[in-house]
């Protein structure tokens, strides 16, 4: 049922809510949000919420700073916390408009839904995503910042720890079931103070909304508890790092496009076509996908992260892998993206260049049935399977050679991102590291 303006006001009523939250998604993937008392309630509801965007990260444009709020009413959402006063905040999550009333092209939410009316047009009605994003839970110190202890010395599945780690990721499930989330699995992963919480897939948008919800859940939860949540890829080396499973299906006349009963894994030529798309694309997708310079210290052999860019239904290597599922799950998992992605951006460089090999019509490469980690230089080239970016740098490099990823960006944001990337790398390559140091100052 559509959540009317009505329904709103009543709920602020019902639930004492004194704060109204008003949420948008910047170039970076970070969640911000302009605060109003109960008071503006009417104005928020008629996008009358103005605010200065030349503060935001990828927003500026000097001809256009004052950005208006538009609250998409089936996001509506009491945090189940309180205020100093025992009252409640109440969350929407805002497109970005201009003062002219037109969507805001640098708004990452706003683009995806242009991508979606993309779909839509070639008859698709539907492109749903589950995530699994991954997470560490670290100690926090005495002075409230973060620290690199671990809570727990629990592994994967560990069924038998009761700790705070274990505790902590408890109080996160309920808190997004009190929040309307469907949580189908949660379970530590296998470094050390990692955790994993996955809830049920919906369309893009949808999903790319709640993981945004998500995160900010699972850092608040941890503060609670004493602990701090980082999604960084690879926050310790030598242990797993963090990814975000992106799993994708399009669907069309309430049916799963990607299965057919026929194919082999149950894979229908839609999904193989847009199997291709995403592979021939792997190279700039990564760049937004794995968009931090540390993303690219997960994606080495021997965690279960990508490197190649191939193919398998069993093998958890590659790039895509084909999960075993019934007829409505059937589905591409793709393994490189961490949950550094924008989810916004991610989800319309996946959906595009999946219909760009949909349109195309070609098959991809051959699946590999054993792992591409073992085989030599040669096999791999022989077979074609190319490496994924190994640096941001060279992520930078492939995205502003793709133009249909850019595309799929559209002419701001894909601007924003590169000056956003670019400053990021140059930063990076100006600084000294421990590593450094204690490799050559005895050079
Ligand atoms: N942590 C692994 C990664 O970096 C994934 C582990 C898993 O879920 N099988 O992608
Ligand atoms: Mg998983
Ligand atoms: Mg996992
Ligand atoms: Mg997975």
């Amino acid at each position: 049922k559509e959540i009317t303006a009505e329904d709103i006001k009543k709920s602020v009523e019902d639930n004492d809510v004194r704060f109204l939250r008003l949420a948008f998604t910047d170039i970076n993937g970070t969640l911000k949000a302009v605060e109003v008392p109960k008071s503006q309630l009417d104005k928020v509801l008629t996008n009358d919420i103005r605010f200065d965007g030349s503060s935001i990260d990828g927003f500026v444009r000097l001809e256009e700073s004052d950005m208006v709020l538009y609250p998409d009413f089936s996001t509506w959402s009491v945090l189940p916390w309180t205020d100093n006063r025992g009252g409640k905040v109440g969350r929407l999550i805002c497109s970005v408009h201009k003062t002219n009333g037109e969507p805001f092209a640098g708004d990452p939410r706003n683009n995806l839904k242009r991508v979606i009316g993309e779909m839509k047009e070639l008859g698709f009605s539907e492109f749903d995503i589950g995530f699994e994003a991954e997470f560490h839970l670290f100690k926090l110190g005495e002075d409230g910042n973060w620290t690199t202890e671990f809570p727990d010395q629990a592994s994967y599945f560990d069924m038998t720890s009761d700790d705070e780690g274990a505790r902590c990721r408890r109080e996160i499930v309920e808190t997004l079931e009190d929040m309307g989330f469907e949580v189908e699995a949660a379970h530590h992963e296998v470094g050390d103070g990692q955790q994993e919480i996955d809830f049920k897939f919906d369309d893009a948008l949808t999903t790319a909304d709640r993981v945004q919800t998500f995160k900010m859940v699972v850092r608040e939860v941890a503060r609670k508890h004493g602990l701090f949540a980082t999604f960084m890829a690879k926050p310790i080396e030598g242990q797993a790092g963090n990814g975000m499973h992106t799993n994708m299906s399009l669907f069309k006349d309430g049916k799963n496009a990607f299965y057919d009963k026929d194919g082999e894994f149950h894979l229908s030529k839609t999904a193989l076509t847009f199997l291709n798309g995403i592979l021939e694309h792997a190279r700039a997708i990564t760049a937004i996908g794995n968009p931090t310079v540390n993303s690219y210290k997960r994606l080495i052999p021997g965690f279960e992260a990508p490197v190649y860019i191939s193919w398998a239904s069993k093998n958890r290597s590659p790039l895509v892998r084909i999960p075993a599922a019934n007829e409505v799950g059937t589905r591409l998992e793709m393994r490189s993206a961490d949950p550094t992605a924008n989810p916004y951006l991610l989800l319309a460089a996946c959906l595009t260049a999946g219909l760009q090999g949909i349109k195309e019509g070609k098959m991809p490469m051959d699946p590999v049935t054993s792992n591409v980690f073992e085989m030599s230089e040669e096999e791999r080239a022989e077979k074609g399977i190319k490496p994924l970016p190994s640096t941001l740098h060279n992520a930078i490099k492939a995205f502003k050679q793709d133009e249909l990823i850019q595309r799929a960006l559209g002419e701001h944001l894909t601007q924003s991102f590169i000056d956003s990337k670019e400053l990021e790398w140059s930063q990076y390559t100006q600084s000294v590291s421990e590593w450094e140091r204690n490799k050559y100052m005895n050079y």
